[in-house]
């Protein structure tokens, strides 16, 4: 589904777009290329395959898929992608061994499987070809995308910067109104949360598409904001979507 000229929705079992356990999948137009921004749980693959072509892109175009974090819904599809259109996958450098090799435990699945992913649900890893770290920066076609890691839903959560546009794409760690990814499990916590969310200040964001719960087209920057304001108060923040499960 075309959201922008420059940024479509191809997956989001939320919304009811592909299979129930993806998370938002989006493709980001860079001229001569496309780019996915994660990939979903691994069930939704053909669906979002049959939503690329109805936008009227060639799967063919899609050059890369960036996997914001390691979490089952966000990184499970990507083998998929990467096998079905030989394309290469992105990963922060410090989620990428637990995408293609992460325990159970160490992904947080021992304590979602039951009340998010159905009890028989495998992780599929996949692996990263190339690694990314904090503040790096590629050029993909007409876009330059800077690498923003903001450790505390995963080790390694990454927001991916479309920088001369101002879009960003914040995986599960900041949602539309500065709710944060913070979880009960394995690999999430609060500390490191408090000290990297600052990074997300002052980068004139317009456009904000995190992984669950809805994209803004206006003033994304006000939302970052209000998570890095959220997070200087002696509280626990607010957390995830109202009314939604967590992923
Ligand atoms: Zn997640």
């Amino acid at each position: 589904m075309r959201i922008t000229k420059d940024v479509h929705i191809i997956g989001d079992g939320g919304m009811g777009l592909s299979h129930a356990l993806d998370c938002c999948v989006y493709l980001l137009n860079c001229g001569d290329q496309w780019v996915m921004i994660d990939a979903g749980g691994g069930s939704g693959g053909e669906e979002m395959l049959a939503n690329i072509r109805e936008d009227g892109i060639d799967p063919g175009s899609i050059k890369s898929v960036i996997v914001t974090h390691a979490h089952a819904d966000h990184a499970c599809g990507a083998k998929f992608f990467r096998e079905r259109l030989g394309i290469q996958t992105i990963a922060s450098e410090i989620d990428a061994p637990l995408v293609e090799d992460g325990s159970d435990e160490e992904l947080g699945l021992n304590i979602a499987r039951g009340p998010i992913y159905p009890s028989d649900y495998k992780y599929i890893h996949t692996k990263v070809d190339r690694r990314v770290a904090d503040g790096e920066e590629l050029r993909m076609g007409n876009k330059v995308l800077r690498f923003i890691l903001v450790p505390g839903h995963t080790p390694g959560a990454m927001c991916v910067l479309s920088k001369n546009e101002g879009i960003i794409f914040t995986g599960d760690v900041v949602f539309c109104n500065g709710t944060i990814g913070l979880g009960n499990w394995p690999g999430s916590e609060l500390a490191p949360y408090r000290a990297n969310i600052g990074k997300l200040s002052g980068l004139g964001v317009k456009q904000l598409f995190p992984g669950h719960f809805g994209f803004t087209l206006k003033d994304g920057q006000a939302h970052l904001d209000k998570a890095v304001a959220n997070l200087r108060l002696p509280f626990v923040p607010p957390v995830w979507g109202h009314n939604h499960p967590a992923r």
